[in-house]
């Protein structure tokens, strides 16, 4: 562990983890916009549509399901972590405290947790 770990996080560190947050949760509402379409009720229409077609739109629907859901729960996580920045807790492991290393955090913003608490990596 580097010195830098031993240190809080600076005013500007607190400001770049912020930004970046910031601007996943912009490209995350994008997304959510630009595949609102592909979530609409898949028509099942006999006429317009065979039963091989209906059955690509409706797996086609499920992935735009899986894909929204994992969206949300990135989205939830992006503003818990807004959150802590906020509250000053942000860098802090919501477990025991301790702080949560610079490279962990640069890896992904909104861990939570520190490694030892994390305990499965
Ligand atoms: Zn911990």
């Amino acid at each position: 562990m580097g010195v830098m770990d031993d240190q809080d996080l600076s005013p500007e560190e607190l400001a770049r983890y912020r930004a970046g947050l910031t601007a996943r949760l912009a490209d995350l509402a994008d997304l959510e916009t630009i595949t609102e379409a592909n979530r609409q009720p898949v028509e099942l229409d006999q006429q317009s549509v065979g039963r091989l077609s209906r059955m690509d739109a409706l797996q086609q629907q499920a992935m735009a399901m899986a894909a929204q859901q994992r969206r949300r729960n990135e989205l939830v996580k992006v503003q818990a972590a807004l959150k802590r920045l906020d509250d000053d807790d942000f860098g802090l492991c919501a477990a025991c405290g301790e702080l949560i290393p610079r490279k962990r955090l640069d890896i992904d913003a909104t861990i939570a947790v520190c490694v030892a608490c994390a305990g499965d990596r």
